[in-house]
């Protein structure tokens, strides 16, 4: 069984082209383009104020954008927004169930907002609940279930209408690791026993290291595309990063270190960080060169936080802190340096 019932031609369920939005003078999108493949499993991956929801928000038929386009399984999110909305599934960043009805009420609820109704609604509640492993919880109030099961039970109401695609925005806000495991699992489950294609925003690292692919966006840009293989396969090595003593200062070693082998070091949040193909050689070299301006040594294999940094220049969690005008985001997000 299948729960997609259509399939576009150009093979993508998302085509993203050149899409700018500005809010004042922030550009939260800023000529962003990628496709979606269908049936894979995307990651839009990104730290806080990255431009996430914003283009989300635009797939979703919710918000237009100031130029470029964006199509949903064939369909042009702004010239043919009904038929858009009538093939997305969408999962928002807070929970849209009512904790003091059952999943099944829930559901029916949901189905009925649709337009679906009788035996149509009861075989797609029992084929969704199905495709979940919700069966045997259809009679459980939803304030009673875990966080990741009520999750569950909100993607099960989204695959009520047979989605082409569904687009969920950090769906694993608020979960435990154990639930985002969970969540995760039954992603992967809908991709490859119904070929649903899922494009999944996240800020987490080793969330989206288990994406089909992956597009790492920073100040409303995309930075980066690939599978996650690829991706952390491009960095070329192992990645080591030195503690450095004050006296020298990172700034300084990373500089003596680049003049001296010719090996590009940088500076990063106070770390001097080098990647090489041959990590462990070139640590015990520097280990042995500078024992007295070292005062820490790790070596790592790289992380989609390595190609964030290798991208950007700078750590994750600091893209939040912007040069242009902040307002609208809660002062608590930003992490001051
Ligand atoms: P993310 O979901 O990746 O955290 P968003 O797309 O929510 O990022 O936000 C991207 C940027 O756009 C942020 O700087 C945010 O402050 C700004 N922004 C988003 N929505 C609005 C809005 N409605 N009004 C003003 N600024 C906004
Ligand atoms: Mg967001």
């Amino acid at each position: 069984m299948s729960l997609q019932s259509h399939f576009n031609t150009s093979g993508h369920a998302i085509v993203v082209r050149e899409l700018v939005k500005t809010f004042g003078e922030r550009r939260a999108l800023d000529g962003i383009s990628l496709e979606v493949r269908q049936g894979e499993l995307f990651c839009l991956l990104g730290p806080n104020g990255g431009g996430k929801s914003t283009l989300f928000r635009v797939l979703a038929t919710l918000l237009l954008p100031d130029s470029g386009t964006a199509e949903v399984a064939g369909h042009d999110v702004i010239a043919a927004a009904a038929e858009v909305r009538s093939r997305l599934g969408v999962v928002f960043q807070s929970p849209s169930l009512d904790g003091k009805l059952t999943i099944l009420e829930n559901l029916r609820c949901g189905g009925a907002l649709y337009g679906l109704r009788g035996a149509v609604l009861e075989s797609r509640i029992t084929e969704a609940t199905k495709a979940l492993n919700l069966t045997d919880r259809l009679n459980d109030l939803v304030e009673t279930l875990s966080g990741g099961l009520q999750r569950r039970a909100e993607i099960a109401k989204c695959l009520l209408i047979r989605p082409d695609v569904l687009l969920l925005d950090e769906p694993s806000t608020g979960l435990d690791p154990g639930a985002r495991l969970d969540l995760w699992a039954a992603l992967e489950q809908l991709r490859s026993e119904h070929g649903v294609t899922a494009l999944c925003t996240t800020h987490l690292m080793e969330e989206a290291a288990r994406a089909d692919r992956v597009g790492i966006v920073s100040a409303g840009k995309l930075v980066a595309l690939g599978t996650p293989e690829e991706l952390t396969s491009a960095i070329g090595g192992d990645v080591i990063s030195l503690g450095v003593s004050k006296e020298t200062g990172a700034d300084q070693l990373a500089a003596t270190i680049t003049a001296k082998t010719g090996i590009p070091a940088t500076v990063v949040e106070g770390e001097v960080r080098i990647e090489h193909a041959e990590a462990y050689a070139l640590a015990s070299r520097l280990a042995g060169e500078f024992p007295k301006e070292i005062t820490s040594l790790r070596i790592a294999r790289p992380t989609l936080e390595d190609v964030f940094i290798a991208r950007t220049g700078r750590l994750f969690a600091d893209q939040d802190v912007e040069t242009n005008d902040t307002a609208g985001k809660p002062a608590a997000k930003k992490k001051k340096r």
